[in-house]
């Protein structure tokens, strides 16, 4: 087994990883043999984007969403949450503190809305953050689907990367992961509008869903290859209790290291498959352990999104259950990343919008 696992690991820089190298790898249980795949994955991640971390702040402007996936904690059926949309001031506020913070970039996401307010509202945003901080401050949209002409708008307002998972590759999952009208198609035609407008397109997929096999994340991580993005932002499938989807984890505590695991692996093996792209260390790998963002960094990814909403609102954005850092506001936030990153021996790239060297080379 070792041996085997040696002869994938040496040869990923001058071969390409078959279906089944990559299904081995993502199978890895032995703890030695992680370790090994993590420093392998680090020291691509070293050599093809450097040990820079880059920052994305996020600013959750909105729970208010018109959809209803069956995992997600602010669909529209849950009525146990109290909806909120940020005050438009209070969003170019945050914006402008995360420029004065010298973060590159921030990330707009809310629930899913498409009416013309909302459209005009985003739009007006844009234009007054690129307006306040001088064009400065990349700006990445996760707002979900909308139309080609929707998605141009935003783009001539000054949005230049889009964030959109395809949840899962494998479209009879994704059926039965959200109701019949959420169309696999649709999905996958808005990420080839947001390419074709010229947007820096991410996606990804959750992890360790109910219905998911190992077939299925290799199969992730190949459409990844084939849609040629230019980043990557997937984490662990948490349960929120108050989804249809969480019938499938009686007992999601005991799943946690599992989960976690399977993240972090994700993570590693993506990075030695694409090597040149942005891959995100996301918040739901903290819900799961402390230290989760860290590993995920020392794993291969690159990105940090740290919250920077503004307290009040945090609680109404669980997405999920247990999101941490719930009280605490973005200075700390900030400050508490900070040491965490440079602690194990990463820097940040500040004042840089850090596009990923993959969007360079293709464009
Ligand atoms: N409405 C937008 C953006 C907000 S949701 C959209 O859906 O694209 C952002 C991401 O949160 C989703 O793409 C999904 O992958 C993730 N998410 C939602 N519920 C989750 C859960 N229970 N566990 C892990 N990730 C979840
Ligand atoms: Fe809405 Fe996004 Fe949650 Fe789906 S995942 S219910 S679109 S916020």
């Amino acid at each position: 087994m070792e041996n085997y696992f040696n002869n994938i690991i040496n040869k990923t820089e001058s071969e390409e990883l078959s279906f089944d190298d990559i299904k081995f790898l993502l199978s890895l249980e032995d703890k030695n043999l992680l370790d090994k795949l993590f420093k392998k994955a680090y020291e691509c991640k070293l050599k093809h984007v450097g040990n820079k971390v880059f920052f994305r702040g996020i600013i959750e402007f909105s729970n208010i969403c018109k959809k209803d996936c069956y995992y997600c904690g602010i669909r529209k059926s849950n009525s146990n949450v109290e909806r909120f949309i940020m005050d438009e001031n209070d969003i170019i506020n945050s914006a402008i503190w995360a420029h004065k913070q010298e973060f590159g970039s921030i990330v707009l996401q809310s629930g899913e809305r498409c009416d013309e307010n909302y459209v005009e509202l985003v739009e007006r945003i844009l234009l007054k953050i690129k307006e306040v901080t001088n064009n400065e401050l990349g700006v990445t949209l996760s707002l979900g689907e909308q139309t080609k002409q929707t998605y141009q708008r935003w783009y001539n307002a000054g949005a230049h990367r889009y964030l959109l998972r395809i949840e899962t590759s494998n479209k009879s999952i994704y059926n039965k992961i959200h109701p019949e009208n959420h169309l696999f198609e649709e999905r996958l035609q808005c990420l080839y509008d947001l390419k074709e407008i010229g947007y820096q397109v991410g996606t990804g997929v959750m992890i360790g869903l109910p219905f998911q096999s190992t077939d299925d994340l290799v199969n992730d991580i190949l459409f990844f290859k084939k849609m040629d993005v230019a980043m990557i932002g997937m984490g662990p499938y948490i349960v929120h209790k108050e989804t249809p989807l969480a019938q499938y984890f009686e007992n999601f505590d005991e799943m946690k290291e599992y989960q976690l695991n399977l993240g972090l692996k994700m993570i590693a093996v993506t990075r030695l498959f694409l090597k040149d792209v942005n891959i995100a260390s996301t918040t739901a790998l903290q819900t799961l352990d402390p230290i989760g963002r860290e590993k995920g960094l020392l794993a291969g990814a690159n990105i940090i999104m740290p919250n920077i909403s503004d307290v009040r609102y945090r609680k109404n954005y669980q997405l999920y259950d247990n999101k941490p850092c719930l009280d605490e506001n973005a200075n700390l936030c900030r400050m508490c990343l900070e040491g965490r990153i440079l602690h194990i021996g990463e820097k940040i790239g500040f004042n840089e919008w850090g596009d990923s060297p993959h969007f360079k080379k293709n464009n």
